[in-house]
């Protein structure tokens, strides 16, 4: 198991965020996280990466305890994030984005061998490589936010709403690079509103609702479940 989580709890203020919950991702894995609007989808991604505090349960990545870790900290020991709202830096250029995700590594050869393998995931950024990073459209920040994650070259990928925004075109395109990145041996954890086409590329995955898990199962199982079908699938 890379990450377990085991009754995780979250405030924001006096209100909890979080009830409880428990999941686990394992080597190798693709995992989406679904919900509705204001489910905790984001702020289970933000207890994971260290960007909000818990306030109850556990937090186990790679063997270790890092419930109260530093976020900075937890990036260095492999987990990497592209957040929702994409936060690429608007005055630096793509290059440079991408340089920043490894700016804890000290690997040169190695950094160099994964900004050759993001160019070739995303052709788009590699043309772009010297254009400022705010004046690319929606869709290629959204490619430059989850190479910048990969430049951390994380053993475990938190994707929050990759999809978000994007034309149906670019969502496919978008899909079909995470499949890859996946196969190429990163494991992944996903926070999709986009159910359907998060559950058909995800090994298993989590129904949260109100800051509950209320469901859990394979990729399949979930997208031939009624109530999910009928709740985030738009069909009855
Ligand atoms: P969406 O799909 O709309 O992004 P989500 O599942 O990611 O939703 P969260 O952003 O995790 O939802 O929010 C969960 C709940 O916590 C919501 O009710 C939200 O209003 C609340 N919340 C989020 N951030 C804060 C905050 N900083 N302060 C207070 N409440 C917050």
């Amino acid at each position: 198991m890379l990450l377990e989580i085991d009754n995780l709890k979250l405030l924001y203020g006096r209100i909890e965020a979080l009830h409880g919950i428990s999941l686990h991702v394992d080597q190798g894995e693709i995992v989406a996280l679904i919900g509705a609007n204001g489910a905790g989808k984001t702020t289970t991604m933000k207890a994971i990466s260290g960007l909000h505090a818990i306030s109850g349960g556990s937090i186990r990545f790679d063997g270790a305890d890092v419930s109260r870790l530093r976020a900075d900290l937890r990036v260095i020991r492999g987990i990497g994030q592209s957040p929702e709202g994409r936060g690429v830096f608007p005055g630096m250029t793509v290059l440079e984005n991408l340089e920043m995700g490894a700016y804890t590594r000290k690997d040169k050869a190695d950094i160099a061998k994964d900004l050759a393998m993001v160019f070739d995931l995303f052709p788009r950024l590699a043309e772009r490589r010297k254009q400022a990073g705010g004046t690319l459209s929606g869709g290629e920040q959204q490619m430059l936010a989850v190479g910048r994650a990969l430049m951390t070259r994380p053993k475990l990928l938190l994707l929050d709403e990759p999809s978000m925004g994007l034309a149906p075109k670019l969502i496919q395109q978008i899909f079909e690079i995470i499949t890859r990145i996946n196969e190429q041996g990163t494991t992944i954890l996903l926070v999709e509103q986009n159910a359907q086409q998060a559950l058909s590329r995800a090994h298993r995955g989590y129904v949260l609702e109100t800051g509950r898990i209320v469901k859990e199962g394979t990729g399949q199982e979930l997208l031939h479940d009624p109530a999910v079908k009928e709740a985030y699938l738009g069909v009855a």
